[in-house]
């Protein structure tokens, strides 16, 4: 019987591979023995981080979340396997009784997600972000969904239950050329822009809590000269914009950082990152004065729920 490609990596470990591919990525089934992680880093004002996947479809150059794989195969591999935490729900309800029973009186802060994209391919299929939602609106906490992917008006819906709820959608470029060189598993800047337009125009105010919408320029990529000016004009439909720069690189596994891949398609956008700090600055300096009704913050303040 031929092995399948990552078979072992998690011995010790009950996992199974789910005998599909979807897309082109290995999908493995995972009980989590836990679900909310203490938040640290640039997220660390929340309590948790909550991610239903290990993995993402995505894959994008830059994703600093690949030093967090399984093994060094799995790291070089990055968007082509995603683990499903099959169990994710329950164990969310379980936690959150937790929680209350000793904060009866404090919602707690969640950010989800911070190394997976809890709306990537698989969750059309498994759900398992949607049942996360329908436990969390239970237990009212304050939310921010961090995701660049549209799939996420499905759940419109359970969305405009939440009181507490930040959307933040990335959007790195607003260049089309741009995003298929650093990410081109990625859904269309298109799709991602209509998909906040739908969940502002879904929600009745008077029937649902519209959520407040940030958009992620994180890390800022390039926007063409001739995409500029059309792709500023959109970002007013968010109440935030956040920028930052690329992290620092890192080869090394278990630190997070840009990987290769992204340092060698920056080579082809030299204009830009000749002089990166000026490329940045620059753009700000757009955003402040072409948004004046639209906040924009920089780098781990921007990803805040207020
Ligand atoms: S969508 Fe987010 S988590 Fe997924 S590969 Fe891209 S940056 Fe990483």
């Amino acid at each position: 019987m031929a092995k399948f490609q990552y078979e072992g990596y998690c011995q010790g470990v009950p996992t199974s591979l789910v005998k599909e591919k979807f897309g082109d990525a290995n999908v493995y089934a995972q009980d989590a023995k836990s679900i909310l992680t203490k938040a640290s880093g640039f997220i660390s004002a929340y309590d948790f981080t909550l991610n239903p996947y290990r993995g993402c479809q995505y894959g994008c150059s830059y994703c600093y979340a690949a030093a967090f794989s399984p093994n060094s195969q799995m790291r070089q591999d990055w968007g082509k396997w995603v683990i499903v935490k099959q169990n994710a729900a329950d164990i969310l309800a379980k936690e959150l009784d937790k929680w209350y029973q000793k904060n009866p009186d404090k919602p707690p802060t969640i950010y989800m997600s911070s190394v997976t994209d809890p709306y990537q391919p698989i969750e059309s299929k498994t759900q398992i972000t949607r049942q996360l939602l329908e436990v969390m609106r239970e237990y009212c906490p304050i939310l921010v969904i961090q995701t660049r992917s549209p799939i996420i008006i499905r759940d419109i819906d359970i969305l405009q239950r939440f009181k507490y709820l930040r959307i933040n959608m990335s959007v790195p470029t607003g260049s089309e050329s741009v995003r298929k060189d650093f990410e081109p598993r990625s859904p269309s800047i298109k799709a991602r822009l209509n998909a906040i337009k739908a969940i502002r125009q879904r929600i009745d105010p008077l029937k649902g809590y519209q959520p407040k919408i940030s958009i992620t320029i994180t890390p800022l990529l390039p926007t063409l000269p001739s995409d500029e000016a059309a792709f500023i004009d959109k970002l007013k439909i968010a109440d935030r914009i956040v920028i930052q720069e690329f992290h620092a690189s890192h080869s090394r596994s278990l630190v997070a950082g840009t990987r290769k891949e992204a340092e060698e398609i920056k080579q082809k956008y030299s204009c830009w990152y000749n002089d990166e700090q000026l490329s940045y600055i620059m753009f700000k300096e757009k955003l402040l004065s072409q948004l004046p009704g639209v906040e924009i913050k920089e780098g781990k303040e921007g990803f805040g729920y207020e």
